[in-house]
């Protein structure tokens, strides 16, 4: 259905600066979307990373789809949470925001003996309503994480600030590649249905789409 709608835009988006689209990982985020319905728009598409922002919806879902999908938590994390997800060896959170969050992940990862690789959510825009780091604080958050033998930061995260205008997020998604090149982080988590084609623009490593991958392709649009 709609994955390869994306799988366009995303390859339009890297086409027009020069990017090799598969530099791009697609994360179909599930959330609101029932098992059965994954597997057939989803995995049948060849889809394997998944992201979902609650964890007992997740694991009701992942229960019963196949093992071999990647999880990705996205969005916020409650740390009592997290033993779930240890438990469940889910390899990438994409919302790190607090140092004390960091410590649940390092505590129950060395429990069940699994590394969480993780990206700092930074809140750049400096909306009220988001959550996320300051940039500003990007740098105490990974010094704390630095020495955590279960919790592994690669990148870093943001969610751009709701707009109807695309453009909106670009000066977001450019000062968040900017935060990860001075930190030396390889992967950007940015850009969702309504701005991925920026985000591919920007320099994201991932996109994380939940409405778009799920709408009914256009009339006459068969592929
Ligand atoms: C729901 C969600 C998305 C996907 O949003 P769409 O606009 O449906 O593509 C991406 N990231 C996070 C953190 C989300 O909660």
């Amino acid at each position: 259905m709609s994955v390869a709608a994306v799988r366009r835009r995303i390859a339009a988006a890297a086409a027009s600066v020069g990017r090799d689209p598969d530099a791009v990982r697609l994360i179909a985020v599930t959330k609101g979307h029932a098992a059965d319905v994954v597997a057939d728009v989803v995995l049948a598409a060849g889809v394997r990373d998944l992201g979902e922002n609650r964890v007992q919806e997740w694991r009701d879902k992942a229960a019963a789809l196949p093992d071999d999908v990647v999880w990705h938590h996205v969005g916020t994390l409650q740390r009592n949470k997290v033993k779930y997800l240890a438990a469940a060896r889910v390899p990438w959170i994409h919302s790190l925001t607090s140092a004390r969050l960091a410590d649940t992940l390092e505590a129950q990862g060395a429990k069940h003996d699994h590394v969480f690789t993780a990206l700092v959510e930074v809140n750049v825009a400096g909306e009220a309503a988001k959550q996320g780091v300051a940039p500003e604080e990007v740098d105490a958050l990974l010094a704390h994480a630095a020495p955590l033998a279960h919790v592994d930061v690669v990148g870093l995260m943001t969610m751009a600030p709701y707009a109807s205008d695309p453009e909106v997020a670009r000066p977001v998604f450019r000062t968040l590649a900017a935060l990860a090149d001075a930190h030396d982080l390889p992967e950007r988590s940015m850009g969702m249905s309504g701005d991925l084609e920026v985000a591919v623009q920007e320099g994201a490593t991932m996109v994380r789409v939940g409405s778009a991958t799920f709408a009914p392709d256009a009339e006459g649009d068969h592929s």
